[in-house]
Protein backbone atom coordinates (compact mmCIF):
# COMPACT_ATOMS: atom_id res chain seq x y z
CA UNK A 1 0.00 0.00 0.00
CA UNK A 2 3.00 2.12 0.44
CA UNK A 3 5.09 1.11 -2.41
CA UNK A 4 3.47 3.32 -5.13
CA UNK A 5 2.89 6.92 -3.98
CA UNK A 6 5.58 9.57 -3.82
CA UNK A 7 5.07 10.91 -0.64
CA UNK A 8 7.26 10.76 2.13
CA UNK A 9 6.65 8.84 5.64
CA UNK A 10 8.18 6.43 8.07
CA UNK A 11 7.46 3.11 8.28
CA UNK A 12 9.35 0.99 11.43
CA UNK A 13 9.87 -2.64 11.65
CA UNK A 14 10.59 -3.53 15.00
CA UNK A 15 10.87 -6.46 17.08
CA UNK A 16 13.05 -8.85 19.42
CA UNK A 17 16.30 -10.31 18.10
CA UNK A 18 16.29 -12.99 15.33
CA UNK A 19 12.39 -11.62 14.25
CA UNK A 20 13.54 -11.37 11.22
CA UNK A 21 13.85 -7.54 10.76
CA UNK A 22 16.97 -7.29 8.67
CA UNK A 23 15.13 -9.23 6.10
CA UNK A 24 12.16 -7.30 6.12
CA UNK A 25 14.15 -4.12 5.47
CA UNK A 26 15.99 -5.92 3.23
CA UNK A 27 12.36 -7.45 1.15
CA UNK A 28 11.68 -3.39 0.94
CA UNK A 29 14.91 -2.47 -0.31
CA UNK A 30 14.93 -4.64 -3.19
CA UNK A 31 11.20 -4.28 -3.77
CA UNK A 32 12.23 -0.68 -3.82
CA UNK A 33 14.82 -1.39 -6.48
CA UNK A 34 12.75 -3.75 -8.40
CA UNK A 35 10.62 0.15 -8.54
CA UNK A 36 13.75 2.36 -9.82
CA UNK A 37 13.58 4.19 -6.95
CA UNK A 38 16.79 5.79 -5.33
CA UNK A 39 17.51 3.94 -2.21
CA UNK A 40 20.52 4.62 0.23
CA UNK A 41 20.76 2.21 3.25
CA UNK A 42 22.43 3.26 6.15
CA UNK A 43 23.21 0.72 9.33
CA UNK A 44 24.42 1.36 13.03
CA UNK A 45 28.63 0.99 12.77
CA UNK A 46 27.63 -0.50 16.62
CA UNK A 47 26.45 -3.93 14.97
CA UNK A 48 29.48 -5.34 12.72
CA UNK A 49 27.97 -8.77 13.39
CA UNK A 50 26.09 -9.27 10.57
CA UNK A 51 26.96 -9.10 7.41
CA UNK A 52 23.35 -9.91 6.10
CA UNK A 53 23.03 -5.93 5.19
CA UNK A 54 26.46 -5.16 3.36
CA UNK A 55 25.55 -5.55 -0.09
CA UNK A 56 21.53 -5.26 -1.28
CA UNK A 57 21.50 -6.73 -4.97
CA UNK A 58 18.62 -5.90 -7.12
CA UNK A 59 17.65 -8.60 -10.12
CA UNK A 60 19.40 -6.55 -12.48
CA UNK A 61 22.48 -6.68 -10.47
CA UNK A 62 22.11 -3.09 -9.05
CA UNK A 63 24.15 -3.20 -6.12
CA UNK A 64 23.43 -0.50 -3.00
CA UNK A 65 26.29 -0.84 0.37
CA UNK A 66 24.94 -0.61 3.40
CA UNK A 67 26.53 2.71 4.92
CA UNK A 68 27.86 1.77 8.63
CA UNK A 69 27.35 5.04 10.73
CA UNK A 70 27.89 6.58 13.97
CA UNK A 71 25.67 9.37 14.39
CA UNK A 72 22.57 10.70 13.12
CA UNK A 73 24.45 13.34 11.92
CA UNK A 74 26.08 11.02 9.97
CA UNK A 75 22.95 9.82 7.78
CA UNK A 76 21.68 13.29 7.52
CA UNK A 77 25.23 14.39 6.00
CA UNK A 78 24.96 11.22 3.69
CA UNK A 79 21.50 11.39 2.15
CA UNK A 80 22.16 12.36 -1.68
CA UNK A 81 19.29 15.05 -2.78
CA UNK A 82 18.25 12.67 -5.28
CA UNK A 83 17.24 10.23 -2.89
CA UNK A 84 13.81 8.41 -2.96
CA UNK A 85 14.11 5.81 -0.34
CA UNK A 86 16.67 5.60 3.25
CA UNK A 87 16.73 2.33 4.84
CA UNK A 88 18.30 2.06 8.81
CA UNK A 89 18.90 -1.02 10.45
CA UNK A 90 19.97 -2.01 13.65
CA UNK A 91 18.03 1.89 14.77
CA UNK A 92 18.30 1.35 18.56
CA UNK A 93 21.84 2.15 18.91
CA UNK A 94 21.27 5.54 17.40
CA UNK A 95 21.05 8.81 19.16
CA UNK A 96 18.01 10.34 19.53
CA UNK A 97 18.69 13.03 16.70
CA UNK A 98 17.50 9.82 14.38
CA UNK A 99 14.16 10.93 15.39
CA UNK A 100 14.11 14.41 14.06
CA UNK A 101 16.51 12.95 11.07
CA UNK A 102 13.80 10.97 10.10
CA UNK A 103 11.00 13.49 10.16
CA UNK A 104 12.69 15.67 8.45
CA UNK A 105 13.29 12.96 5.37
CA UNK A 106 10.33 12.03 5.42
CA UNK A 107 8.91 15.89 5.02
CA UNK A 108 11.09 16.48 2.34
CA UNK A 109 9.04 13.47 0.52
CA UNK A 110 11.46 10.43 1.51
CA UNK A 111 10.08 6.99 2.27
CA UNK A 112 11.97 6.60 5.76
CA UNK A 113 11.96 2.54 6.52
CA UNK A 114 13.76 1.80 10.02
CA UNK A 115 14.46 -1.68 12.15
CA UNK A 116 15.33 -1.55 15.40
CA UNK A 117 15.17 -3.94 18.71
CA UNK A 118 12.34 -2.49 20.11
CA UNK A 119 12.93 -3.23 24.14
CA UNK A 120 16.26 -3.94 25.76
CA UNK A 121 17.55 -7.12 27.50
CA UNK A 122 16.11 -6.27 30.60
CA UNK A 123 12.40 -5.63 28.44
CA UNK A 124 12.46 -2.07 28.59
CA UNK A 125 12.15 0.66 25.62
CA UNK A 126 15.40 0.73 23.78
CA UNK A 127 17.26 4.12 22.66
CA UNK A 128 15.22 5.67 19.75
CA UNK A 129 12.75 3.19 19.46
CA UNK A 130 9.74 4.02 21.22
CA UNK A 131 10.08 7.60 19.48
CA UNK A 132 10.06 6.40 16.28
CA UNK A 133 7.38 3.67 16.81
CA UNK A 134 5.28 6.89 17.76
CA UNK A 135 5.77 8.89 15.11
CA UNK A 136 6.26 6.47 12.38
CA UNK A 137 3.38 6.68 10.05
CA UNK A 138 3.44 2.49 9.88
CA UNK A 139 4.65 0.37 12.26
CA UNK A 140 5.03 -3.41 12.59
CA UNK A 141 6.29 -6.21 15.18
CA UNK A 142 7.57 -9.04 14.51
CA UNK A 143 7.91 -11.94 16.54
CA UNK A 144 10.87 -14.92 16.76
CA UNK A 145 10.21 -18.22 18.18
CA UNK A 146 11.15 -18.84 21.87
CA UNK A 147 14.05 -21.29 22.42
CA UNK A 148 13.04 -22.40 25.41
CA UNK A 149 8.72 -23.21 24.08
CA UNK A 150 8.32 -22.29 21.13
CA UNK A 151 5.90 -19.40 21.51
CA UNK A 152 6.34 -16.40 19.71
CA UNK A 153 8.88 -14.47 21.34
CA UNK A 154 9.28 -10.94 22.07
CA UNK A 155 12.12 -10.58 24.38
CA UNK A 156 15.85 -10.46 24.48
CA UNK A 157 17.47 -12.42 26.38
CA UNK A 158 20.82 -11.59 27.29
CA UNK A 159 23.00 -14.24 28.85
CA UNK A 160 26.86 -14.38 30.14
CA UNK A 161 29.00 -17.26 29.78
CA UNK A 162 25.56 -19.42 29.59
CA UNK A 163 23.68 -17.91 32.42
CA UNK A 164 20.88 -15.26 32.34
CA UNK A 165 22.13 -11.48 33.26
CA UNK A 166 21.31 -9.52 35.97
CA UNK A 167 20.00 -6.39 35.41
CA UNK A 168 22.79 -3.91 36.13
CA UNK A 169 24.87 -4.21 33.42
CA UNK A 170 25.18 -2.19 30.43
CA UNK A 171 22.24 -1.79 28.03
CA UNK A 172 25.22 -2.27 25.16
CA UNK A 173 27.73 -4.65 25.67
CA UNK A 174 30.22 -4.83 22.54
CA UNK A 175 32.22 -7.82 22.59
CA UNK A 176 32.60 -10.01 25.81
CA UNK A 177 31.10 -13.25 27.24
CA UNK A 178 28.00 -12.31 26.70
CA UNK A 179 24.76 -13.71 24.11
CA UNK A 180 21.18 -13.57 23.20
CA UNK A 181 18.57 -15.80 22.43
CA UNK A 182 14.83 -14.57 21.97
CA UNK A 183 12.42 -15.55 24.43
CA UNK A 184 8.15 -15.28 25.54
CA UNK A 185 7.21 -13.03 28.49
CA UNK A 186 7.04 -16.09 30.31
CA UNK A 187 10.40 -17.82 29.72
CA UNK A 188 12.27 -14.12 29.97
CA UNK A 189 14.62 -14.46 32.58
CA UNK A 190 16.59 -11.42 34.61
CA UNK A 191 18.10 -12.65 37.53
CA UNK A 192 16.90 -10.76 41.33
CA UNK A 193 19.57 -7.41 41.86
CA UNK A 194 22.91 -8.34 43.55
CA UNK A 195 21.79 -9.89 47.20
CA UNK A 196 24.61 -10.03 50.10
CA UNK A 197 24.87 -13.41 51.06
CA UNK A 198 23.27 -13.05 54.23
CA UNK A 199 19.94 -12.11 52.82
CA UNK A 200 20.16 -15.26 50.73
CA UNK A 201 20.80 -17.64 53.73
CA UNK A 202 18.10 -15.93 56.08
CA UNK A 203 15.62 -16.49 52.14
CA UNK A 204 17.09 -20.44 52.27
CA UNK A 205 16.41 -20.59 56.17
CA UNK A 206 12.37 -19.06 55.98
CA UNK A 207 11.36 -20.97 53.43
CA UNK A 208 12.84 -24.50 54.70
CA UNK A 209 11.00 -23.31 58.03
CA UNK A 210 8.12 -23.24 56.51
CA UNK A 211 8.80 -26.47 55.16
CA UNK A 212 7.44 -29.70 56.10
CA UNK A 213 8.71 -31.22 59.21
P1 LIG B 1 16.64 -9.53 13.14
O1 LIG B 1 17.11 -8.47 12.16
O2 LIG B 1 15.25 -9.28 13.66
O3 LIG B 1 17.63 -9.78 14.27
P2 LIG B 1 17.30 -11.37 11.03
O4 LIG B 1 16.54 -10.89 9.82
O5 LIG B 1 18.74 -10.98 11.13
O6 LIG B 1 16.50 -10.88 12.35
O7 LIG B 1 17.22 -12.94 11.18
C1 LIG B 1 16.02 -13.66 11.11
C2 LIG B 1 16.36 -15.13 10.93
O8 LIG B 1 16.96 -15.65 12.11
C3 LIG B 1 15.17 -16.03 10.72
O9 LIG B 1 14.75 -16.06 9.39
C4 LIG B 1 15.70 -17.39 11.15
O10 LIG B 1 16.32 -18.05 10.07
C5 LIG B 1 16.79 -17.05 12.14
N1 LIG B 1 16.52 -17.41 13.54
C6 LIG B 1 17.47 -17.79 14.44
N2 LIG B 1 16.93 -17.98 15.66
C7 LIG B 1 15.61 -17.71 15.56
C8 LIG B 1 14.51 -17.73 16.50
N3 LIG B 1 14.68 -18.04 17.79
N4 LIG B 1 13.29 -17.37 16.04
C9 LIG B 1 13.11 -17.05 14.74
N5 LIG B 1 14.10 -17.02 13.82
C10 LIG B 1 15.34 -17.35 14.20
ZN1 LIG C 1 8.82 -19.29 26.00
Amino acid sequence: MYQGTQKGWIEVISGVMFSGKSEELLRRVRRALIANRRVQVFKSRLDDRYGSLANVISHDGQQTDALPVSTSIHIAEAVLPNTQVVAIDEAQFLDMGIVRVANSLASRGIRVIIAGTDMDFRGDPFGPMPFLLAIADKVDKLHAICVRCGDPATRNQRLIDGKPAPAEGPTIQVGGAESYEARCRKCHEIPPRDRSQLEMVMERRASEGAGPE
